[in-house]
């Protein structure tokens, strides 16, 4: 019993200490969570004092998602379901920048990836749309050089949809904020001298008056010129073939949003302290520990209520299903290891979680299975 065990869960143990080490870090006052909803590829957890930023967002990032496939296929979407926090207010933003000017941000974590937008940003959709275009990218175009990422970025943090009866059309082009007047007259783009130096804010109209100029005809690794010139930029109206589907929004449960705020503390070093709910699931992981102990001590009598209730609790966590159908298979309740094991399938969020539930389903006779 226990030398399966603690072979199948080693790497549990070195997960949930390094999650456990990363949690003392950080500070633990309550703050009240807002909603959390979720679309088809998209699911925003709202601190904000504004509950309808969360459906607004919801909307733009699908309608933005369709309009970006319908103009360069299947492969431009980001992994999904991408993660937006709203964080409560300006100050809270604040903790969570990196630079005074900004207003966004795109991370990519162990599992997830995440958006973080400052719910008081003057142009909050298009920031998003700005950061949804870097998680794209990060999928579909890896490797470009980083003002022609943000100029993309900005080139289509304002696409806009429009619909006559049957034909939809994206209209691309218009200068985000105030790049055009960041412009001033300037004629020509040094692409030589926007490549070398460190990206700030002044730089980002020339990336976008760039990418406007480059795109969509530049093919990826082809050589880029030393310089462009630039004159005016008028919209571009591309018909495209929109999917007629209204995406749906639906609630999170306290426990998934509880689970949620965990995987943002655990992929965000200044995030915000856990709300209860999100206390009573961190919690788990000690819980988990003991059963776990106590499943290696040979008791899985003892160790099944502990392993249970963790699980409960943080019921997207496949790993802490295989060890709990493990210990089921240890005190011979095959049907409950059964059903641990589906559940372990059901939440594998890597390929190695998928085959190690497998290679635990197999190790079940079929005259075990209920
Ligand atoms: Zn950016």
């Amino acid at each position: 019993m226990l030398g399966k065990l603690s072979f199948l869960n080693n790497s549990i143990f070195l997960s949930v200490r390094c999650r456990i080490a990363l949690c003392c870090l950080l500070p633990d006052t309550s703050l009240r969570a807002q909603t959390a909803l979720r679309s088809p590829h998209f699911i925003v957890y709202n601190n904000s004092s504004v509950p309808r930023l969360a459906e607004q967002s919801l909307a733009r990032l699908e309608s933005l998602r369709s309009a970006i496939q319908a103009l360069h296929g299947e492969s431009w979407a980001a992994a999904s379901p991408l993660r937006i926090w709203l964080p409560k207010n300006e100050s809270q933003w604040r903790n969570l920048a990196i630079h005074d000017s900004e207003q966004g941000q795109f991370s990519t974590g162990p599992a997830y990836q995440w958006i973080i937008v400052n719910p008081k940003a003057a142009n909050f959709l298009e920031v998003l749309s700005h950061e949804y275009i870097h998680a794209v990218l990060n999928q579909a175009f890896p490797n470009l050089p980083t003002w022609f990422e943000e100029g993309l970025c900005e080139y289509y943090s304002t696409l806009e949809l429009r619909t006559k009866g049957n034909r939809s059309s994206a209209l691309l082009g218009r200068p985000p904020n105030q790049r055009l007047k960041e412009l001033g007259d300037l004629r020509s783009i040094d692409i030589i001298e926007l490549g070398s130096e460190k990206l700030k804010l002044n730089a980002y109209a020339r990336a976008w008056a760039a990418a406007y100029y480059l795109w969509p005809n530049y093919e990826p690794g082809a050589p880029l010129p030393g310089k462009i010139a630039i004159n005016d930029f008028p919209l571009r109206e591309i018909t495209i073939a929109l999917p007629s589907t209204q995406s749906k929004f639906s609630p999170l449960s306290t426990i998934e949003m509880a689970e949620l705020e965990i995987e943002f503390r655990t992929t965000t070093p200044n995030a915000p302290p856990l709300t209860a709910a999100g206390q009573a699931a961190n919690n788990a992981e000690q819980i988990f520990l003991d059963g776990l102990r106590l499943a290696d001590q040979s008791n899985p009598s003892a160790a099944i209520p502990l392993l249970e209730k963790a699980c409960n609790l943080r019921p997207s966590n496949s790993t802490w299903w295989q060890a709990l159908a493990l210990t089921y298979k240890e005190a011979n309740q095959l049907p409950e290891a059964s059903k641990a094991i589906a559940r372990a399938i059901a939440t594998a969020s890597s390929p190695s979680e998928t085959t190690s539930a497998l290679t635990l389903q197999n190790s079940l006779t079929p005259s075990q299975l209920p």
